[in-house]
């Protein structure tokens, strides 16, 4: 009878000599040769060469190991090789009997399991051999034999092993065998980490039988770090799948100087052929760290144990030593997050660069092109209302509405590439995209603008350019009217259409301005009745002034929530005074939607049905494709198709299938997820949220705006209204520092702007008025 305990490493390995192993490989195996010792752990093994070319494994197995735990490894060794062939997993050589072992006793009576397997060729590593692209193949080899073994039960799995990390709470006994005080409490703190951070979640990670053993001593490489074997099935059990990729950070790493640099490597090749789940990822630092504080445990207790064997026992705690000291100089949580960052996909086409450095290298290639902050952002992912630096820090973002339904939106991404995959080319072909993205806009358009034609294109600016031609043409009109900071792109024409652009001094001679309709500031105030209109009526003047140039009014432009004048939001009077005194000066009204369009205002998908009036062109950009450039034009057959056949308007990228796909499954968004409701009702509560600080803080003194647009003008002096702008740059300033993006607008720079994706939540709004409390009660402001 076998003896059989619990705990394996109490056991010494067999008591059997070199010219025994000799007997046994004759006399069991039928092979005889020349036998040479391998290290092991805990079993004796031995490379039997037969003088043929042919070499073996001879495995004398540890007495304690009971002959289940054969039997499972045994079993295992067979269902990779069916399942997974390609895995270069040693064969199993059957005794003379056919048996895929054979029981021998030891000089001390101890009953041995001997087994014999082919050679694998090949060197153990040692960890500086392997480079990035081996370390990520030993991480894609990991999780490929995880895969194999997927499908594997066997009772034995379930018997304790020490090296499951899943029992590291076991280890805190002999913790006191470790002599140096400030490891001992080095360790303890990882088990307490372990305890408080991986413990409670460890039950609802998926399990499976694991390797549990990928280390440097148990897999082969050849010249060029290529792995040629997989050894020794001897830690296999039942655990968390994530713990055999944890045991080979911390066993392959090996605590060189540069493993927080190399780690990512291991972590990509593991999640290139299994994703690591949500669940997995927070926990995957500590599972390091925790596997390395075993090693350090139980080698001090084997030591302990088998003073005689100090040799071999040592080794196992140095490498991890110097991980756990790394891990300790970084901060735990720090190796998280960088192990964090390293599960996305390095499929992208570019490499990380530290933010210090890409600072310096985009301002040599791309020169001073606008960053936003005093300290520009390093953003390397985002999701939902929420964006991630490279540090790992993120920021709830209330600023962006190109994401317009939230950063990555799932469906968006599938849906662009989904098409990518397909199809994508230029737009001279039918395709249902554009076409069903056409149909889907007009019929969003409210009845009374009869529009029924649109035009694909890339930008805002693109979008405003093209209606600036239509609107020309139809006219024979040359002048233009826009308010007095608008903005409506960057093209040739559309930069004469926007004065926040102008070079002090230089006014286009064809374009004439409007106030912005400014109720707090402006000429005109909220307190006066009919205020909104008599701005309108604004419009008739400036078309006049430019008769008296000579330029017929051709076409007003109007982003009617006045985002660039201070965000204005004027009420519906405003529009409908100045639609009028457009068409009677002869000229076409341009809403233009990129700002305040798709959703933005609450409840309706534009924001000039919020004024009943309607349109001659409305433009639209930005938030369209969520991120995927798409713009678009539309207006009616009237006024387009002379203009379209006479110039054989075309866009090569305008509409392409990619763009459409991006723009249907956005407007599907807004729909299903009832994001414009969203926006009146998260929008009224942010405005609440606001204005109660403005009770609170003399620094406001407006709060404004319409949905998820909104405006908070500050000044120094409430009575004065002289525009706070130094003021309003550090408090933006100041909330980045919170980890809150907003931005500022208006012709003074003083006003606030609150833009958020439109899935932005009321907590989410809460968390920006506290983030804005606390920076205008900061002393330091
Ligand atoms: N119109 C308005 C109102 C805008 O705010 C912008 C962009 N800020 C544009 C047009 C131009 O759009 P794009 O940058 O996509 O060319």
């Amino acid at each position: 009878m076998r003896t059989e305990t619990l705990d394996p490493l109490q056991s010494p390995p067999p008591a059997i000599g070199p010219a025994e192993a000799e007997e046994i490989a004759n006399r069991i195996f039928g092979i005889a040769g020349l036998l040479t010792r391998l290290p092991s752990e805990r079993d004796l093994n031995f490379r039997l060469d037969d003088g043929h070319g042919r070499s073996f494994l001879l495995k004398l197995q540890n007495p304690a190991d009971g002959t289940a735990v054969v039997e499972m490894q045994t079993e295992a060794i067979l269902h990779v090789a069916l399942h997974e062939p390609t895995l270069p997993v040693m064969r199993i050589v059957p005794t003379r009997d056919g048996e895929h072992w054979a029981e021998v006793p030891g000089e001390d009576g101890r009953i041995s399991l001997a087994r014999l397997f082919t050679f694998l060729e090949g060197h153990n590593p040692a960890t500086e051999e392997l480079d990035p692209n081996a370390l990520r193949d030993w991480g894609a080899t990991v999780a490929r034999l995880g895969r194999a073994l997927r499908g594997f039960f066997h009772p034995a799995a379930g018997y304790p092993i020490l090296w499951d990390i899943r029992r590291a709470p076991a280890l805190r006994p002999m913790v006191s065998y470790l002599r140096d005080e400030p490891r001992r409490a080095l360790v303890e703190h990882v088990l307490d980490r372990f305890e408080s951070n991986v413990a409670p979640v460890l039950g609802r990670l998926r399990a499976q039988v694991i390797h549990n053993d990928m280390s440097l001593d148990n897999v082969l490489v050849d010249a060029r770090g290529s792995i040629t074997g997989i050894t020794d099935f001897g830690d296999m059990t039942h655990t968390a799948l994530v713990c055999d990729l944890a045991v080979a950070l911390s066993d392959v790493l090996d605590g060189r100087p540069d493993s927080l640099e190399v780690a990512g490597a291991m972590i990509e090749g593991y999640g290139s052929v299994t994703p690591l789940e949500d669940d997995e990822v927070p926990v995957l630092a500590d599972l390091v760290a925790t596997r390395s504080a075993i090693a350090i445990v139980i080698s001090a207790w084997r030591l302990h144990l088998y003073p005689e064997n100090a040799a071999y026992v040592s080794t196992f705690g140095d490498g991890a030593w110097r991980l756990l000291e790394i891990f300790e100089a970084e901060g735990f949580d720090r190796v998280g997050r960088r192990f964090e960052e390293a599960r996305r996909p390095r499929t992208l086409p570019y490499s990380s660069a530290p933010s210090d450095e890409l600072l310096a290298r985009r301002r040599r290639v791309m020169g001073r092109a606008p960053l936003s902050y005093r300290r520009p952002v390093h953003v390397v992912r985002a999701e939902g209302t929420w964006m991630f630096d490279a540090a790992g820090r993120r920021y709830l973002d209330a600023y962006n509405n190109v994401p317009v339904v939230g950063h990555g939106h799932p469906r968006v991404v599938e849906a662009v590439a989904a098409q990518a995959r397909l199809l994508n080319s230029n737009t001279r072909y039918l395709h249902e995209g554009a076409v069903e993205l056409a149909e889907r806009l007009l019929a969003s358009m409210p009845g009374g603008t009869r529009f029924d034609r649109v035009l694909f294109v890339n930008s805002g600016s693109e979008a405003n350019d093209v209606a600036w031609r239509i609107a020309r043409s139809v006219t024979g009109g040359s002048g233009a009217i826009v308010s007095e900071f608008a903005y409506h792109g960057m093209t040739e024409a559309t930069a004469d259409l926007s004065p926040e652009e102008w070079p002090p001094g230089s006014t286009p001679a064809h374009v004439a301005l409007m106030p912005a309709p400014d109720g707090y500031r402006g000429r005109y105030r909220r307190e006066e009745p009919g205020w909104a209109e008599r701005y309108g009526a604004e419009v008739a003047a400036a078309a006049t002034a430019l008769e008296g140039r000579d330029t017929g009014l051709a076409a007003m432009f109007v982003d009617s929530a006045f985002t660039s004048d201070g965000i204005l939001c004027p009420p519906p009077g405003y529009l409908r005074e100045a639609a009028r005194g457009v068409r009677q000066a002869g000229g076409l009204l341009v809403a233009d939607e990129v700002q305040a369009g798709y959703g933005r205002f609450g409840d309706v998908l534009w924001s000039f049905q919020a004024s009943g009036i309607a349109p001659d062109l409305v433009t639209t950009g930005k938030p369209m494709g969520n991120g995927f450039p798409v713009a678009a034009i539309l207006t009616r057959s009237d006024l387009v198709d002379g203009f379209a056949e006479r110039t054989g308007f075309f866009s090569t990228f305008g509409g392409n299938p990619v763009a459409c796909a991006a723009g249907l499954a956005v407007l599907e968004v807004i729909e299903d997820e009832g994001l414009m409701a969203n926006a009146a009702e998260v929008g009224a509560h942010l405005r609440a949220g606001l204005t109660e600080l403005a009770s609170r803080h003399e620094l406001i003194g407006d709060v404004r705006g319409k949905g998820l647009l909104v405006g908070v003008e500050l000044v120094v002096d409430r009575s004065t209204r002289q525009p706070a702008s130094g003021e309003a740059d550090t408090v933006v300033n100041d909330l980045l520092a919170r980890g809150v993006l907003i931005g500022v607008t208006g012709p003074a720079e003083n006003v606030l702007k609150i833009r958020p994706p439109l899935v932005f939540t009321a907590a989410e709004a809460d968390l920006l008025v506290s983030a804005l409390d606390e920076a205008l009660s900061s002393p330091g402001r």
